[in-house]
């Protein structure tokens, strides 16, 4: 007698015991591996077509898309002071999802926005990138621009910018192409001097121009494992049409260009009348394209990055406001902490002064109240799960203390 009748692939011919998996259609079955080789066949031969048809369709329901308003007040809620960045960050990223929203048969084509943010270290430039990609949930990554080299120099080639891009949307390239890159230090790849150089400027032009061609818009062959290119590698195309580039950069000594140009204007018949309006404590609100030419990049960078933005340096009262306000401030990480401990952690008011003061002297921007912070509470942190205490005091006196004992073990 037969035996039991089996399933076989319409494709291949197997049977359902030679196969890992055999699913059933309406009129026959096909095997796990056929799948696997019409995917591959699928991809190959119109593999940018179909990539293309699906941004048509991208599926973007503007009701969807936290408005403005809304993206500033997420931003509230962790990034304290720095209002126009917020401001002209949430405008920016909204304009982006209308651009991916956006018919492509549409007659009037949104240009993209991509950013560029000015800003002393610490002041919150990469905080304010990360707490956006929080809310849009879109693949985000944060490269250092200094990491990047002129082809044929030790370094990284930009396209590997993408390759993180791809490993953080794990390798889904429809999803990278919709994500958000954070270029940090931005300025460490100006040219010296303003003007064109002669020679090649290893440092500098090269890497701009490598990078214009990411930020204006392109298909790139990136390398999938990074690092740098080299002739028999498979590459994976990346469309960077809809990926938002955020750029930051501390600028140091651009108050100096932005005063310059400023009194260079202000020579006119009216200059009293302008130089009494002109807040010399405050150049940076007054930053404009020219000025980021002066410090040296190239007008197509600076083109290609048509939302100039600007961070405030942060004064006492916002480095205490950070220390204590935000839904995840360094004060509520510690009072969890030891909470979880069944310990009630405060501070004095007195202490908290004391963390700002220091972080002042140290000149990091708010980067400086972390360690602070964790200086203060090492020894807290080491002895109180053990100890039977259910309270415990931060005082200026014990803050004091223990940062003198950490500054006297380091000499
Ligand atoms: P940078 O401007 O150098 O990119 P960061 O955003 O990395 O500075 O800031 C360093 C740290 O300082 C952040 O992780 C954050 O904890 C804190 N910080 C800086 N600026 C702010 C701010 N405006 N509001 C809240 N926290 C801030």
């Amino acid at each position: 007698m037969a035996g039991k009748h089996k399933n076989r692939c319409s494709f291949c011919g197997r049977s359902e015991d030679e196969v890992a998996l055999m699913l059933t259609g309406l009129n026959g079955f096909i095997c796990d591996e056929c799948v696997r080789q019409a995917e591959h066949i699928v991809s190959e031969s119109l593999g940018s077509e179909v990539r293309l048809k699906k941004d048509n369709a991208t599926g973007i329901d503007m009701t969807d898309i936290p408005k403005p308003r809304d993206i500033k007040a997420f931003l509230d809620q962790y990034v304290i002071g720095q209002d126009s960045a917020k401001r002209y960050l949430s405008v920016a990223v909204y304009n982006h999802y209308k651009r991916l929203a956006q018919h492509r048969d549409d007659e009037v084509e949104i240009e993209k926005s991509n950013i560029i943010m000015v800003g002393a270290t610490g002041t919150g430039k990469t905080l304010l990138a990360r707490t956006i990609a929080k809310l849009l949930n879109v693949p985000f990554t944060i490269v250092d621009a200094t990491i990047f080299t002129e082809a044929g120099y030790v370094g990284e080639d930009v396209e590997s910018i993408l390759t993180r891009l791809l490993q953080v949307a794990d390798y889904d390239v429809p999803a990278t192409e919709r994500g958000i890159v954070f270029i940090d230090e931005i300025d460490k790849i100006a040219r010296k001097q303003d003007n064109p150089s002669i020679t090649r400027d290893v440092s500098g032009e090269g890497v701009q121009q490598g990078l214009l061609k990411l930020l204006e818009g392109s298909i790139v062959n990136v390398p999938p494992k990074g690092g740098r290119k080299h002739p028999d590698q498979d590459y994976i195309h990346v469309d960077t049409r809809n990926i938002l580039f955020i750029c930051g950069g501390a600028f140091d000594g651009i108050e100096r260009k932005i005063a310059q140009r400023l009194n260079t204007h202000v020579v006119g018949y009216d200059s009293v009348q302008n130089q009494q309006r002109i807040d010399t404590k405050d150049l940076m609100k007054y930053i404009v394209p020219q000025d980021l030419k002066s410090f040296g990049l190239i007008p197509e960078i600076i083109g290609r990055l048509p939302v100039l933005t600007y961070l405030n340096p942060l004064d006492r009262e916002a480095l205490h406001r950070i220390l204590t306000e935000p839904k995840n401030s360094l004060v509520k990480q510690q009072i969890k902490l030891f909470e979880m401990d069944g310990i009630k952690l405060t501070f004095e008011e007195e202490a908290l002064d004391y963390i700002v003061d220091k972080a002042m002297e140290y000149k990091l921007g708010a980067r400086g109240l972390r360690s602070i912070m964790e200086t203060i509470m090492i020894e807290a942190q080491f002895n109180a799960p053990s100890d039977q205490v259910k309270t415990l005091t931060i005082t200026r006196q014990y803050a004091e203390q223990q940062i003198r004992k950490s500054e006297k073990m380091k000499e």
